[in-house]
């Protein structure tokens, strides 16, 4: 085949999202002739809606401890050479002003679109060619090249990049693309759910907790054991069909179905033993006592919830009642019952299993020429900005090494 086909190219990235973008404009702009193929109408929404519209597009102090994974080391390589440093330096050479919000999170300052724009420009330098929208229907292997038959005619290419993400929002665009190309070439997939996710209660217990929607604290959250415990001190939303806030998306990436959550909700006190010593000089009742280290709805739900009296005088309480309403607060248990699935997941857990993959260029062992990036493999970040620094870092990786 010819050098000078139009559809021939050193590379063919499929999905235009965070990662691809950032392997195609490496890729590009080391010499590379690069393909960027999308079946969306329009580019990178998740990057878009992200962030709620200004993309927390990495956390400063992000590392390998910050993600998930069947392999936990794998992340490391890649990390370690493209840093949030590095993105950030990228992201001042486009004087895209941003700020950072909480716990090393980096947002921008006016819109999401300004880091798709930096990533097309980037992508324009690198003389990328675009299929989008652009629907692949096969794609095929000889001892040279890949061949991918899409509905814009065949394209080959010595290295195929798969960088479709993974399920988590299918209303724009999210498929099981990775996973399908992954089967097709012997490659193990790690079992995928949805994280960062609400969870939802039901049954009895629950119901009595609806009134309590629209209230929000920090707590501190808790679930699993040994290697899969999870741990956060974070905001906590109560809403009519479960619980949700940072506090909820970071811990539902280690829930397992079945298996309960902890809550503190009174992180900085413990409260049976500051009522029980107490006792003697607290002249207020409950319900006053309560309002003052709770937001009132909170403290006024609570009691009602557990069958306490807010009017009773903490002086004549037993101290049995007290204990009981301090772990009410402190060790709050509770199991739930599902969560609200890859249609609000913000990512999805699992995928491409990295025990198949290079931790340097993402290159599949068994398949010279196919790499993956992007949250379509088994890491997967925590809530912050960590997503997006391993789609740019995993990127980057391959994008160097095609
Ligand atoms: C609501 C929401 C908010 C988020 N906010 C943040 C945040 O602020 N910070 C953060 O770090 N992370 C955030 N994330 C997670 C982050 O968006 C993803 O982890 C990241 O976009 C993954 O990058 P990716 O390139 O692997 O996949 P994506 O960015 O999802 O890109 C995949 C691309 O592949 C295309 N594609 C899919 N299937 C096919 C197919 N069959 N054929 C052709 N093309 C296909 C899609 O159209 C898409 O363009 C958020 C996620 C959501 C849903």
């Amino acid at each position: 085949m010819s050098k000078n086909n139009p559809n021939q190219f050193d590379v063919a990235i499929i999905g235009a999202g965070a990662a691809g973008m950032m392997c195609a404009a490496v890729a590009g702009q080391r010499g590379r002739r690069v393909v960027l193929i999308d079946h969306a109408s329009k580019l990178a929404e998740k990057i878009r809606i992200s962030g709620g519209g200004r993309c927390n597009f990495t956390n400063v102090g992000a590392g390998p401890q910050h993600y998930l994974s069947q392999n936990p080391h794998f992340c490391r390589s890649a990390l370690s050479r493209y840093t949030p440093q590095d993105f950030i330096g990228l992201v001042k050479r486009h004087r895209i002003g941003f700020h950072e919000k909480h716990k090393g999170q980096l947002f921008c300052d006016d819109s999401a679109e300004d880091i798709i724009a930096m990533l097309k420009a980037e992508c324009d330098a690198g003389n990328v060619s675009w299929r989008m929208p652009c629907t692949v229907q096969e794609v095929g292997k000889s001892a040279e090249q890949f061949r991918i038959a899409t509905s814009a005619g065949e394209i080959q290419a010595s290295s195929l990049v798969i960088a479709t993400g993974g399920l988590s929002i299918p209303k724009i665009g999210a498929t099981d693309f990775a996973y399908r190309i992954a089967r097709q070439f012997d490659l193990k997939l790690v079992e995928t759910r949805p994280g960062l996710v609400p969870l939802t209660f039901d049954g009895k217990a629950w119901q009595s907790l609806t009134e309590l929607a629209g209230i929000a604290l920090e707590v501190e959250v808790e679930t699993g054991v040994k290697k899969e415990r999870g741990h956060f001190l974070e905001d906590l939303l109560f809403t009519h069909r479960g619980l949700s806030g940072p506090a909820i998306l970071q811990i539902s990436s280690f829930w397992k179905p079945g298996t309960p959550l902890t809550l503190n909700l009174l992180p900085q006190l413990d409260v049976a033993d500051t009522l029980i010593e107490g006792k003697g000089a607290l002249k207020k009742n409950l319900g006053n006592l309560l309002a003052q280290w709770l937001p009132n709805r909170l403290a006024e739900g609570w009691l009602k919830i557990n069958g306490f009296d807010a009017g009773a005088r903490i002086a004549d309480m037993p101290d049995k009642s007290l204990k009981k309403l301090g772990d009410s607060l402190n060790r709050w248990v509770i199991l739930p019952s599902g969560s609200e699935g890859y249609r609000k997941a913000e990512v999805t857990l699992g995928g491409v299993d990295t025990r198949e993959l290079s931790q340097q260029t993402m290159m599949a062992s068994k398949v010279p020429g196919l790499h993956f990036i992007g949250e379509a493999m088994d890491v997967t970040g925590w809530l912050g900005g960590y997503n997006f620094q391993w789609a740019w870092a995993s990127g980057v990786a391959a994008g160097s090494a095609v």
